[in-house]
């Protein structure tokens, strides 16, 4: 039998040490075990907005000038298409995984925290955990162990739980970046992100539906970025994670908690999982402070209301490529949409415009796909097709049900 401990936390990620650090700024004696040493690298969009970097530095990790590139705002882009939206207050910053990690890491060990790398947690076991043989027994447990968990699992909180996954690949480029946004580009099957890392990098994400994809197959469909990135030198090796849209009914049981992407976790196009656990963080710090769980679970549901909105309504950008095109035309032809939008999105503004607005676009989408079944059945000789035939009204009618979704999602009903 190990030593006791007052938190132990499964997994060093940045969720594993946000929650370490929350929970020692309470006064506790924390341990963390993670499998890999650090810096550990993960592929990421690496994006940090400005809801994170606050997040961070009321985690006492201050992100200097030197960690990273600043960004004032999103762009996004697809064929002619250019929309752009500035942040309202402080800017987000691109910063490589690896330091971001670092910070991390150098923060928890001026803080006092026990952390202990290449060590992999084998299995829970009464009031403990098995870590390389050793049983480590501890007050409170959490799981911080990423998207595919074993927290989770050992639990039983896997089961019956609705997801959407996408697959993404990750690369450095030694290319000063063009942009002071960070700009996502649509493609027909992909999104590539493109984030200011410094003067002489840039980051790029590929996400798809498709887990076939791979940066190289993606140029034909961003021909300008590719324009940029051909003949730049490489960083890094591909790197590939997947992306999940996961909502668990319950993100504890006992004296055990699940936190980051291990207790679900919104898609990476909403730029938003760091920030996200970062927050849980804070409010399970608060539960364990108080003795009890209940109160993390209930925090943990009104946190993620909001990404997993704006998550829904991009993802349907992403799925129906003509509600995408005036969409963005219309964000193109109202900057101060868009900011506001980005403003709610970043919980700067009522989550309420959010939920009109997801709305509206699929009011949007219903209309345009109802003219053009009109006028198709116009243009055909009768009886040769139903009033409504293909996919054009299941689409229109999948898109609206999504924007309700999205909006019930908001408002709470
Ligand atoms: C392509 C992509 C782009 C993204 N872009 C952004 C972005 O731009 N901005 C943003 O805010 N978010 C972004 N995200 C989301 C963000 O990366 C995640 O939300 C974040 O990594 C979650 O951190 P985590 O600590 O929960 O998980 P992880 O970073 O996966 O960490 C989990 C840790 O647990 C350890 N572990 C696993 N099993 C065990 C075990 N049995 N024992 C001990 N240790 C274990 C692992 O070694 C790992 O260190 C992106 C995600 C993807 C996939």
């Amino acid at each position: 039998m190990g030593e006791a401990t007052g938190v132990l936390v499964i997994g060093g990620g940045p969720a594993g040490l946000a929650a370490a650090l929350a929970a020692r700024k309470k006064g506790f004696d924390v341990t963390v075990a993670d499998g890999a040493k650090p810096p550990i690298d993960k592929a990421c969009g690496e994006g940090l907005m400005p809801g994170t970097v606050t997040a961070l530095r009321e985690l006492g990790v201050a992100i200097g000038p030197g960690d990273g590139q600043a960004f004032r705002g999103i762009r996004f882009l697809d064929a002619g298409t250019s929309a752009e939206a500035s942040f309202s207050g402080v800017s987000g910053v691109g910063v490589r995984r690896t330091v971001l990690h670092q910070k991390m890491v150098e923060r928890a060990e001026g803080c006092g925290i026990t952390l202990l790398w290449n060590t992999p947690v084998a299995g829970l076991c009464g009031d403990g955990a098995i870590l390389g043989g050793t049983v480590v027994k501890s007050r409170w447990i959490i799981g911080a162990d990423g998207i595919h968990s074993r927290v989770r699992r050992w639990m039983g909180l896997d089961g019956n739980v609705r997801q959407e996954m996408r697959f993404a690949q990750r690369r450095h480029y030694g290319v000063k970046a063009w942009t002071d946004c960070m700009e996502i580009h649509w493609g027909q099957k992909a999104q590539a992100y493109v984030t200011p890392l410094s003067n002489e990098e840039t980051c790029v994400a590929l996400i798809s539906r498709d887990p076939r994809m791979r940066l190289e197959d993606a140029w034909r469909e961003f021909p300008k970025l590719a324009g940029r990135l051909c003949h730049a030198e490489p960083h890094s090796a591909e790197r590939g994670a997947v992306t999940v849209t996961r909502r668990l009914g319950q993100v504890y049981r006992g004296n055990i908690a699940l936190t980051g992407d291990a207790s679900g976790s919104v898609d990476a196009i909403t730029g938003e999982g760091l920030c996200l656990s970062f927050r849980q963080a804070m409010a399970l710090a608060d539960a364990l402070g108080n003795g009890e769980l209940e109160s993390y679970q209930r925090a943990h549901r009104r946190l993620a209301r909001r990404p997993h909105t704006t998550g829904r309504l991009l993802l349907l950008l992403d799925r129906y490529p003509p509600l995408r095109k005036r969409a963005l035309r219309g964000l193109a032809e109202d900057p101060e949409l868009f900011a506001r939008l980005l403003a709610a999105h970043l919980g700067e503004a009522s989550p309420r415009f959010l939920a009109a607005t997801s709305l509206r676009l699929g009011w949007q989408f219903l209309t345009a796909r109802i003219e053009r079944v009109k006028d198709e059945c116009v243009s055909k000789p009768p009886g040769s097709g139903l009033l409504f035939p293909g996919s054009g009204a299941r689409d229109a009618v999948g898109a609206e049900r999504s924007a309700s979704a999205c909006c019930a999602a908001t408002t709470g009903r």
